[in-house]
């Protein structure tokens, strides 16, 4: 027999396995002679009591076996498929286009201008040990896009954009958790998502799919409202490649994509978008705070059964969202510039979140009225603006990859820090007043926020933490604009803008299922 339970019960019953089949038995009255096995449906933490509560939901299968989750995806052949579908980046977007095509017979040919997930490493390694960019091979650029070696979370927003389910389960039949399926909060962590990713190009190759590494779109030939052919640069030659439908899915930090479409007169429009910096704690701060403790010895206490807290905190400032973004417990900061002379950050965490900080985006929602100054580029307002502020963290943080920095409540209180603390970004840091890398309007948004943000988490604001300049890709600056239903450019109909380059997603799964979307349009016009 299968039951399906509702609890909420104390977290350290939740997270451990023999309290929890000891609370189900009570809870169903279970006789000792009955042999029953659980399985979490949905789980999530609750910390706004003194004894910290979860919701989980399960299913208890009473003296009967537990079945498996009938998640079926059937790839098709494709190698000599009638339609082929032409896609430009291998970042989530990319890859579940690709996907996509298997599933309904189509071939997709994926063109990427970084390299393999492997052989990426030594790119990332040179950017945090020797502040060398390499501009087509980095933490924004390679295979599984900026996706691969991100945080990982897949919580998203956007549950109207398509099927996170979809989603999640082809995480999973890739190699992922399945515990990914149950968390409120599921999160994969960036040991893991490599593997995954290359099984993901494992499943497009299997079934006759093409994927081709170190080959940059630099060029499009069209006629009127059609793309012919693009041109692929790879190993620094040109190869013209005909096309029917492409699907752009190059992601927020392919300037060089906008600039090509801009030349080209191929519309595209300047977009509202995000800048502020990256705040770091000691995540036992940040636990104590969220987790109600009065001492550090109960955080511990606590953090037995508990995972690593994390926070999501927004406030308006004169007229501005100042909010925090991309929040990584136990992780680390990342250096994502995609260039040399360029200072971006980013976070990532382990799949155990078992790094001793707790590291946010805390950025300020800029609005096109804020681009004004930069009004002579057009639709690159917002781009000048992003480039500008990023090119200024690497002139102040020391011409390197050094980052800006400062001490939070200096930061808050206008003061140089005489002495940064210790933090996770690989390739250092160098006191700043990090105001004269943010311009002042940002700057004082945040530092008005810093303190709104102390009013909710007392204690946030402190010398503890350090802020780092800058966090400049949190969403694009420009979008390519297409039609709401075909998804089709508004100018060139056979190009499909896609996903978060495009400015239609954020993150992992929104980007993915608009990869998946893309695809379906082009199919029911085949
Ligand atoms: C450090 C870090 C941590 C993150 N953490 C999270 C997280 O926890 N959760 C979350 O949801 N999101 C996270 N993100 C954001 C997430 O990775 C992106 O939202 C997502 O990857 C966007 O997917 P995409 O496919 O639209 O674009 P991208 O992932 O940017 O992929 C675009 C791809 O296109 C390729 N490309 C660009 N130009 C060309 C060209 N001219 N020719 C050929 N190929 C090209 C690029 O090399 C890249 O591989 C994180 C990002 C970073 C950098």
């Amino acid at each position: 027999m299968k039951k399906e339970l509702q609890l909420f019960i104390p977290a350290y019953i939740a997270f451990n396995e023999s309290l929890l089949k000891e609370e189900v038995a009570s809870e169903l009255s279970l006789k000792p002679s009955d042999s029953f096995s659980i399985k979490l449906l949905r789980r999530s933490i609750d910390a706004r009591s003194k004894i910290i509560k979860a919701n989980v939901k399960l299913a208890v299968y009473i003296n009967e076996p537990v079945l498996p989750d009938n998640f079926e995806i059937n790839y098709k052949e494709v190698a000599d498929a009638k339609h082929v579908i032409t896609i430009i980046g291998a970042g989530p977007a990319g890859l579940y286009a690709a996907l996509r095509c298997l599933e309904l017979g189509i071939k997709p040919i994926v063109f990427e201008r970084g390299k393999n997930v492997q052989e990426r490493r030594r790119d990332l390694a040179a950017i945090n040990k020797e502040h060398v960019v390499n501009p087509e091979s980095n933490y924004c650029f390679g295979e599984g896009g900026a996706g691969t070696y991100s945080d990982g979370k897949l919580y998203t927003r956007s549950n109207k954009r398509g099927d996170i389910d979809y989603i999640l389960k082809t995480f999973v039949y890739h190699g992922a958790d399945e515990m990914i399926l149950v968390d409120a909060h599921p999160h994969i962590g960036t040991n893991k998502l490599p593997h995954i990713i290359a099984n993901m190009r494992q499943s497009i190759l299997k079934y006759g799919g093409e994927i081709h590494f170190n080959s940059k779109l630099v060029d499009i030939n069209y006629k009127e409202d059609k793309i012919s052919s693009v041109i692929i640069e790879r190993n620094q030659s040109r190869v013209e490649h005909l096309c029917s439908h492409v699907v752009l899915a190059t992601g927020h930090s392919a300037r060089d994509i906008y600039e090509l479409l801009n030349n080209n007169q191929i519309a595209i429009e300047a977009k509202p978008f995000a800048l502020g910096v990256r705040v770091e704690h000691p995540q036992a701060y940040i636990d104590k705070i969220q987790y109600s403790c009065h001492t550090f010895d109960e955080v511990i206490e606590k953090r037995t059964y508990l995972p690593a807290s994390s926070y999501n905190l927004v406030n308006q400032v004169n007229n501005h969202g100042v909010y925090s973004f991309c929040m990584c417990p136990g992780g680390i900061i990342a250096p994502c510039a995609t260039s040399q002379k360029e200072v971006v950050t980013n976070g990532w965490s382990p799949s155990k979140r078992n790094n001793p900080y707790a590291n946010s985006g805390i950025v300020v929602g800029l609005e096109l009225k804020d681009f004004e100054p930069y009004k002579k580029f057009g639709a690159l307002a917002g781009l000048q603006l992003q480039k500008e502020i990023e090119h200024k963290a690497w002139l102040l943080g020391g011409k390197t990859q050094t980052a800006p920095a400062q001490n939070l409540q200096d930061f808050v209180n206008n003061k140089l820090s005489t002495q940064l603390i210790e933090c996770s970004y690989q390739p250092g840091t160098h006191s700043v007043q990090l105001k004269e890398v943010l311009g002042n309007m940002i700057g004082s948004a945040l530092q008005q926020g810093f303190k709104l943000f102390n009013q909710k988490m007392k204690g946030y604001v402190s010398n503890e933490a350090i802020i780092l300049g800058v966090e400049s890709r949190t969403s694009t600056p420009v979008r390519i604009p297409r039609d709401k239903e075909t998804l089709q450019h508004v100018q060139i109909k056979n190009l499909y803008p896609c996903a978060e380059g495009a400015g239609y997603a954020g993150g992992i799964v929104s980007a993915a299922m608009d990869g998946v979307n893309c695809i379906n349009a082009i199919f029911k016009m085949l």
